[in-house]
C-alpha cells in the first residue's frame, strides 16, 4: 500500500511543486509537478515539505534533562521534539564526573532499544569533560585531559551509542583520543577551546570533522592568529555548528559563516527549563538561560525557529533547511534520512510557505503531528 504526498518540495532544493511516494515508511519515488486527486493521494496544498530536522546537540527539552531522565520523561521529550519538526536528535551530556556517564548511557541504551516512538535517538553527544580553556558554563573543576582508555571502555560497553564527542585539542595534546574516536567511527567535534589555528588543523588531520557551536566558547579570530574560528571557516574538512537564536551569535557573524562555508549545521544546544537554573543560574534574560555572571547556559531554541531565524537573515530557505537536515545527516554519515529522496525514511515536516511555522510532521510515513 503506497501513499502519494503532494506539496511544494524542498528536498532541500529551491522549492517547487512536487510529490513523493511512500511505501512502508520509506520514500520510494520523488518527482516534480502536480498529481491529480485519487485514492492514496494526500494533497498538502501550498505546504512546503522539508525533511525532518536533525539536532546534533540538545541537552534537554521542556522539563526533561537528558542527564537525569527516566523512561516516561524520555517519551515526553521525544514527543515534544516531534511537535517542532525534529525527527532525530543527539541527546547531549555536558561535563560531569567520569563515573557518572555509565549509568546515564545505560538508561539511554535501554530507551533506544525499547523502540521507535517519537523523535529518533541518533546517538549520544558527549560534550566534555575533555574541554579546554573556554569552558563556558561547564564546571571547571571537572574538566580533565582526554583519557583514551576510558573512552575505549565506554565504546566497548555501549557499541554504537556514542556518536559525537566534543573535545578541545589542548585537552588531547597527543591527539590519541581524537585518533581513537575517529577510528571507531565517532564524530570528533572541536569545541570549548582556545586552540590555535595550527592545533585545530592538526586535530582535523587526526580525524576531527566538526566544530561545536562556532564562535561560542572559543578563542577569538585574529588576522594573524585565526584560531579555531579561522580553521572552522576555512578548512573544508570541518563542519561548524551554529546556535542561531540570534543571541548566542550576532546576525552579522551568522551571515559571515554562511558566506564562508557551505557545510554548516544548525543546532539548538537546548537545555531543560529549570535544569540550568536549579542551583546557581539566574532567571532567563531575553528567554536565554545564563549563569549569574551572564555566561550563556545553552538555549531555549528549537530547530524550526533556527531555520526561520536564518531565513530572516536573507539565507535562501533551501540552504537553511539543508543546515538543519542534510548537513547533520552527512556529519553522522546517515544515508537513511536528511533528504527527500528515494531510499530515505519518510520523515518530513510540512511548513507554512510564508511563516515557515510547522503545520504537520510525518514519521515513518505516518502523520504524527498536525
Ligand atoms: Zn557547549
Amino acid at each position: 500500500m503506497t501513499t502519494t504526498v503532494a506539496a511544494t518540495l524542498c528536498r532541500p532544493s529551491p522549492p517547487e511543486a512536487g510529490w513523493l511516494v511512500i511505501d512502508d515508511g520509506v520514500v520510494v519515488d520523488v518527482g516534480s509537478g502536480t498529481v491529480g486527486a485519487g485514492a492514496g493521494v494526500v494533497d498538502l496544498g501550498d505546504a512546503l515539505l522539508v525533511p525532518g530536522f536533525l539536532d546534533l546537540q540538545v541537552n534537554g527539552v521542556g522539563d526533561v534533562d537528558f542527564a537525569h531522565a527516566d523512561g516516561p520523561a524520555w517519551q515526553r521529550a521525544r514527543a515534544a521534539l516531534l511537535h517542532v519538526g525534529t525527527t532525530g536528535f543527539c541527546p547531549t551530556l555536558v561535563t560531569a564526573p567520569l563515573d557518572s556517564y555509565e549509568p546515564v548511557l545505560t538508561r539511554v541504551a535501554s530507551v533506544r532499544a525499547a523502540g521507535h516512538d517519537g523523535a529518533a535517538i541518533l546517538g549520544v553527544h558527549l560534550e566534555g569533560p575533555f574541554l579546554g580553556a573556554a569552558p563556558g558554563a561547564h564546571p571547571v573543576d571537572l574538566l580533565r585531559p582526554a583519557d583514551p582508555a576510558w573512552l575505549a571502555r565506554l565504546l566497548d560497553t555501549h557499541p554504537g551509542l556514542v556518536t559525537v564527542v566534543t573535545l578541545a585539542p589542548e585537552a588531547d595534546r597527543d591527539l590519541a583520543a581524537t585518533r581513537l574516536l575517529a577510528r571507531r567511527g565517532v564524530v570528533v567535534a572541536l569545541g570549548h577551546s582556545t586552540a590555535s589555528y595550527d592545533d585545530a588543523v592538526a586535530a582535523a588531520d587526526a580525524g576531527a570533522s566538526v566544530v561545536t557551536h562556532l564562535f561560542n566558547a572559543m578563542g577569538p579570530f585574529h588576522q594573524r592568529e585565526p584560531g579555531l574560528i579561522g580553521a572552522a571557516l576555512s578548512d573544508p574538512r570541518l563542519t561548524p555548528t551554529l546556535i542561531a537564536d540570534l543571541v548566542h551569535v550576532h546576525p552579522a557573524a551568522l551571515r559571515l559563516a554562511t558566506a564562508a562555508k557551505r557545510s554548516l549545521a544548525l543546532v539548538t544546544d537546548a537545555v531543560a527549563v529549570g535544569a540550568a537554573t536549579a542551583d546557581t543560574a539566574s532567571p532567563d534574560r531575553d528567554g536565554v538561560p545564563r549563569l549569574p555572571d551572564g555566561t550563556l547556559v545553552g538555549s531555549r531554541l528549537t530547530l524550526d525557529r533556527a531555520v526561520r531565524n536564518v531565513v530572516g537573515l536573507g539565507v535562501p530557505v533551501e540552504r537553511a533547511v539543508e543546515m538543519a537536515t542534510t548537513v547533520p545527516a552527512d556529519v553522522l554519515e546517515l544515508t537513511d534520512r536528511g533528504r527527500l529522496a528515494p531510499g530515505r525514511r519518510a520523515d518530513f515536516v510540512a511548513l507554512d510557505p510564508t511563516t515557515l511555522a510547522v503545520r504537520s510532521v510525518w514519521l515513518d510515513g505516518q502523520r504524527v503531528v498536525g
